[in-house]
């Protein structure tokens, strides 16, 4: 078992235990404690401006409460000091909200936008207590997506470099025998997609998690979603109840995360930051072009003209348009990589390393990389086909903006989509602005990217007519090139 580094002094461990927190009881109704609303805009250079003025400001100037500190929360010494090395100024709304009632031991329900900072409020705790009891196979944290799975053990290493955490990751789609290797290795926290972990569960020699003393499940509502609810009823019976604390991580509460929570949760607390499901960060501008279908290329083409040099994610609908947009972009000189299920493990883990590495600027993507991926400095969101619910277009949009970051969403809106977008607006109980385009400039681009056109649609047919064959992009599949919506995520964990 590998040592974990103790802690120094032992009286920070009273100086750091949070105050109990007012007016809070727990009951089947899970009381709700809701924060202060997301703060002010802070783009890069305000918040270098930060450390020398420590206060919130309000809209109109005035000073606020003082920002807290992680130590404020009962964060130790070794994790503040991780914190700082990784940028973390000041603990975001949730972990301000949930890592004092986690520290004191409770059960939690994190109702939080993405990119709040979740990751870090459940990873914080978990290691401030391994720190304390030392145990291999401390902590399990289950998530929807072997990217998102992928991110989470990143961070928790990360967080808990500084005390030396371990962590093993146990994703679908990979080979079963190297995961079994690292499981020998001990490690304290295991990040999984709930299949494959049932499958190393009731196949690897050996492991039991019957020690287990927190469980994670991260991203509930799409776990469910994925129809992951069977194999999660099958974890949950063969992990501890006593002395196990549970964190359940939700975009939306759905009445499947409900029985999921009763299942699960022991007298828990709800950590909300958004007051509504479908609420967005105040640093996100979104913005809407409302277009003839035939000129969506050209439109896309001129937005992107503006954002060069800046990362961009476009979403599609299917992987044969994320797959077609990749290729017009590159005939016209953009730096563009697709992200879809069509593609195999190693080369989307490709993609999104060549994106985050800055090596291309845009990533072409379907609705798998809506959810839970970390890529934190996203500038533009571009919806080149509307998504088909809001509760996809927020988990889209919140690609940007992310940790108080600024950013800019623009959703391509043709006549075909006006329902689908009044919905969407519905949802999210705002009217948004239309993005002022001058018409001329964008039709001057139709040679060029007519040309561009005729190309992918001839790259397209190669890369149909090669499906399967050694070498080729598209992985070989019955019955994949009739399928509509990209459905990687089914074949997740
Ligand atoms: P998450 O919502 O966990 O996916 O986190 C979104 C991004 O915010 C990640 O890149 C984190 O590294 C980053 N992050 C988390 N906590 C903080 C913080 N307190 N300050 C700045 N960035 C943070």
């Amino acid at each position: 078992m590998p040592a974990i580094k103790k802690r120094k002094i032992d009286s920070e461990k009273a100086a750091a235990k949070p105050k109990a927190t007012k007016s809070r009881t727990s009951s089947e109704s899970v009381p709700e404690k809701k924060s202060a609303p997301v703060e002010p805009v802070a783009n890069d250079a305000q918040s270098e401006s930060d450390e020398s003025q420590p206060q919130n400001e309000s809209p109109d100037g005035e000073e606020t409460q003082p920002k807290k500190t992680f130590r404020d929360l009962g964060i130790i010494e070794e994790l503040c000091n991780s914190c700082e090395a990784l940028g973390y100024k000041h603990p975001t709304p949730v972990q301000v909200e949930s890592i004092p009632l986690a520290l004191e031991g409770r059960d939690l329900i994190g109702l939080a936008e993405t990119g709040s900072g979740k990751t870090a409020a459940f990873a914080l705790p978990i290691l401030q207590d391994l720190m304390e009891r030392q145990q291999k196979l401390f902590g399990l944290v289950l998530a929807p997506t072997r990217e998102l799975a992928y991110q989470i053990s990143q961070q928790f290493e990360a967080l808990g470099s500084l005390i030396g955490v371990k962590c093993a990751v146990l994703v679908g789609g990979m080979d079963m025998t190297p995961q079994q290797i690292a499981l020998g290795k001990n490690p304290h926290i295991i990040v999984a997609t709930p299949g494959r972990l049932l499958d190393h569960l009731e196949n690897t020699k050996g492991f039991s998690l019957r020690h287990l003393k927190y469980l994670v499940m991260d991203e509930a509502d799409r776990l469910l979603d994925l129809d992951f609810g069977p194999i999660l009823d099958k974890i949950l019976k063969v992990l501890p109840k006593e002395g196990r604390r549970t964190y359940l991580f939700s975009a939306t509460i759905s009445s499947k995360v409900e029985s999921l929570q009763r299942a699960s949760l022991s007298n828990p607390l709800k950590v909300s930051i958004s007051s509504s499901s479908h609420q967005t960060v105040s640093t996100l501008i979104q913005r809407y072009l409302f277009i003839p279908h035939k000129h969506k290329d050209l439109y896309l083409i001129h937005l992107l003209n503006d954002m060069i040099g800046h990362p961009v994610i476009i979403f599609t609908r299917t992987v044969n348009e994320t797959q077609r947009i990749a290729i017009l972009l590159r005939t016209l000189g953009f730096g563009a990589i697709p992200l879809h299920g069509q593609l195999s493990q190693s080369a989307r883990l490709g993609a999104l390393g060549k994106f985050r590495s800055k090596s291309r600027d845009i990533l072409v993507a379907t609705d798998v990389a809506a959810r839970g991926l970390d890529i934190p400095s996203v500038s533009y969101v571009i919806n080149y086909d509307l998504p088909p619910d809001s509760k996809t277009y927020v988990h889209r949009v919140g690609r940007t903006a992310r940790a108080g970051k600024s950013g800019k969403a623009m959703s391509l809106v043709t006549q075909y989509d006006v329902e689908i977008w009044l919905r969407i607006e519905n949802a999210l109980s705002k009217k948004l602005e239309e993005e002022p385009v001058v018409k001329d400039e964008v039709m001057v681009l139709s040679d060029r990217v007519g040309e561009a056109q005729r190309v992918a649609v001839r790259e397209m047919k190669d890369l149909h007519d090669n499906r399967g064959k050694k070498g080729s992009v598209l992985r070989g599949r019955r019955g994949a090139g009739k399928r509509g919506r990209d459905d990687m995520d089914k074949e997740e964990g």
